[in-house]
């Protein structure tokens, strides 16, 4: 089963792709933190992108089709896959079609998370990650606390491109680079949407359900 997560930034697929992940055995590929961790670990590849992802922009379609070739042709995650953030434009499904044809794979399914852009800004600027344990939180909607989070609170960073002028840009980017990949989907009969403005549970029960389905 290889899905795939669909929706604009601060629709919370990070955190529904952690809980698919766990509960289907599946591997989260995050593009966003596999280019992080380029720009933490201060790689070539790392200096390159750092301003680009500051600035809300997209990296190279040749940088992100480079990391998802590898991630494919990695035996470890074998039809094991859940993809958060990717892909994010026309070029880069087409290119995905193309992968998962000389991996002999298949995509199982989109799933789409609907969220308005208010409650997206408003997520976006409460968002916190942990340095250390990967857990994303919410100053508004999800906060932190001794019960759902052991690692402290020292390690709970904001992103350096949550800011109210980057989302703001990351959004218009999404709604034209991003959105005309749901006809590319729905094409394909892979698509299905999601209200993504309800609580977590409910969010992830109506996923679960779908791919429960899939499965069946
Ligand atoms: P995310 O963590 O998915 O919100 O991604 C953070 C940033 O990483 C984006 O605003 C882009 O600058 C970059 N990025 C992540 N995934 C991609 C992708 N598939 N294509 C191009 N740029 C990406």
């Amino acid at each position: 089963m290889n899905i795939i997560l669909f929706g604009p930034p601060g629709a919370g697929k990070g955190t529904q792709a952690d809980k698919i992940s766990k509960s289907f055995n599946l591997h989260k590929i995050s593009t966003g933190d596999l280019l992080r961790r380029e720009i933490s670990n201060k790689t070539q590849l790392g200096k390159k992108i750092k301003s680009i992802i500051d600035k809300g922009q997209f990296v190279s379609d040749d940088t992100i089709n480079d990391l998802i070739d590898k991630i494919l042709a990695d035996k470890k995650f074998n039809n094991r896959l859940i993809f958060d953030g990717y892909p994010r434009n026309l070029e880069q499904a087409k290119s995905l079609d193309l992968l998962v044809k000389k991996y002999n794979k298949k995509i199982s399914c989109v799933l789409s998370l609907n969220v308005d852009k208010e409650i997206i800004v408003k997520r976006i600027l409460g968002r916190q990650t942990c340095r250390k344990c990967g857990l994303i939180f919410n100053k508004y909607f999800r906060a932190a606390n001794g019960k759902n989070h052991i690692c402290g609170s020292k390690f709970l960073v904001t992103r350096s491109d949550d800011t109210e002028e980057t989302i703001l840009k990351r959004y218009n980017t999404y709604l034209d680079k991003t959105v005309p990949l749901i006809d590319h989907y729905k094409k394909l009969n892979l698509l299905y949407e999601i209200e993504g403005t309800t609580g977590i549970d409910e969010i992830f029960m109506k996923i679960s359900q779908i791919i429960a389905s899939l499965e069946a």
